[in-house]
């Protein structure tokens, strides 16, 4: 039976289709006509593959509208730079913010320690690094200590030359932030040539209260347990958010369709579940899991989630510190005759964090962990598009997602807690 469905998804040529149609949505960021557009398309072809509408679970968030962003140098040589505000970045004042820049590098928290007497009032600039590696310092947690040493604004560097600027989420909330804006590589070189240099920065933006929605679809088993199956819906405006997350979802839709008219041969329920505002901090899914109530949480025995599972032929699992459901991923992806690395520490990087932190076995397939010059790299660059993903290895990601997702469904025992 398990291999049954493989072998239907190995002979199926949608996964294609849906990848690029997805790609063609755009970047997908929440609250943007793209976004929408994404849902209207994912909703009709889950509805299509399964003959079942899913439900759009609402969710409410404060909206953040992107507007112009402004950098240059006070003297008003080099004209302005190419920059975007990162997510839900505060405001500057009309006329900007003028202040001193100090390159703080990578941004650890050493170096924000070794220069903390010169942080204060001053313009921080750091570096984006490799996202999926074991010892990433995530941007949020720069911004933080920028915000700790008094830094009034914030900058980050791409890590990579001609790519442009890098995006991502500030990590702002309205009660605690500063403004914060995305660079190139070539900005920052320009900008740390002398040994102090004044700049002013613009971010202009909109925030009000916004409703979406989560689509969430059943396809019952013989008995009320469930196997989520999730990935996240939205992505950032620069490219068309290819490998995150246009991968997870057209795998999504491909699983559930081998698997849908075949769920009364299945133990498990499949529970699909493609969460928005992944990109706000993950709100989609938490607002998600934390309205079930706790018999409803029991009967999910696995959350399977896929997020941006090609750039890369190599796979690893994030097992959120589920020791048997570490081995137990490990296992059945040999029995496949696939290859799958594994890294234990839980990590709050997508949705499967939200299913963990309520003590329900999660993880997340992602492609290219720890391996720094892989496609991966482009995420949240303008390079996030859809020629950065070799088609056999999306194939090859959703072979295992169907496998994994069938053999949990089947087994007679799902004990991973
Ligand atoms: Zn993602």
């Amino acid at each position: 039976m398990i291999n049954e469905i493989v072998k239907i998804i190995e002979n199926s040529d949608t996964l294609i289709g849906d990848f690029n149609a997805i790609c063609d949505t755009g970047g997908r960021f929440a609250g943007s006509p793209s976004e929408q557009l994404a849902c209207e398309y994912l909703s009709s072809r889950l509805e299509a593959v399964t003959g079942i509408t899913p439900t759009r679970a609402p969710v409410d968030y404060l909206g953040w509208l992107r507007g112009d962003a402004v950098l240059e140098r006070v003297d008003g040589t080099d004209g302005t730079f190419p920059c975007v505000s990162l997510v839900r970045s505060p405001v500057t004042p009309p006329m900007g913010l003028i202040a001193e820049l100090i390159d703080v590098g990578r941004g650890t928290e050493q170096e924000f320690s070794a220069l903390s007497d010169n942080i204060s009032g001053r313009i921080v600039l750091v570096r984006h690094e490799y996202m999926f590696a074991t010892g990433t310092i995530h941007r949020r947690r720069k911004y933080q200590w920028a915000i700790e040493h008094g830094a009034i604004g914030f900058l980050i560097a791409s890590h990579l030359p001609e790519v442009g600027p890098v995006t991502g989420s500030s990590g702002a909330t309205p009660e605690r932030g500063i403004p914060a804006i995305g660079i190139s590589a070539e900005t920052a070189l320009n900008l740390t040539q002398d040994s102090s240099t004044k700049i002013r920065i613009r971010v202009d933006a909109k925030e009000m209260p916004r409703k979406t929605s989560n689509l969430i679809l059943d396809l019952p088993g013989q008995e009320p347990e469930w196997v989520v199956l999730s990935a996240h819906i939205d992505g950032h405006h620069l490219a068309e958010s290819a490998m995150d997350n246009a991968t997870g979802l057209a795998a999504v839709l491909s699983v559930a369709a081998a698997m849908a008219p075949r769920m009364n041969r299945f133990r498990r329920g499949l529970r699909i579940a493609l969460f928005t505002v992944e990109e706000w901090a993950l709100a989609g899914s938490r607002v998600y899991v934390d309205g079930l109530s706790v018999s409803e949480r029991q009967a999910i025995k696995l959350n399977l989630n896929l997020d941006s599972i090609a750039g890369s032929p190599n796979l690893t699992a994030l097992s959120s510190d589920f020791p048997k459901l570490e081995t137990w991923l490990l296992e059945h992806a040999d029995a496949h005759g696939h290859n799958l690395g594994v890294h234990r520490p839980i990590m709050a990087n997508s949705d499967h964090f939200n299913f963990a932190r309520h003590g329900i076995p999660a993880t997340r397939l992602v492609a290219g962990f720890n391996e720094y010059q892989s496609d991966i790299k482009y995420v949240l660059t303008p390079e996030d598009t859809r020629d950065k993903v070799v088609i056999g290895d999306l194939k090859r990601a959703t072979c295992l997602t169907a496998a994994l997702t069938a053999q949990a469904c089947a087994a007679d025992e799902l004990e991973l807690r």
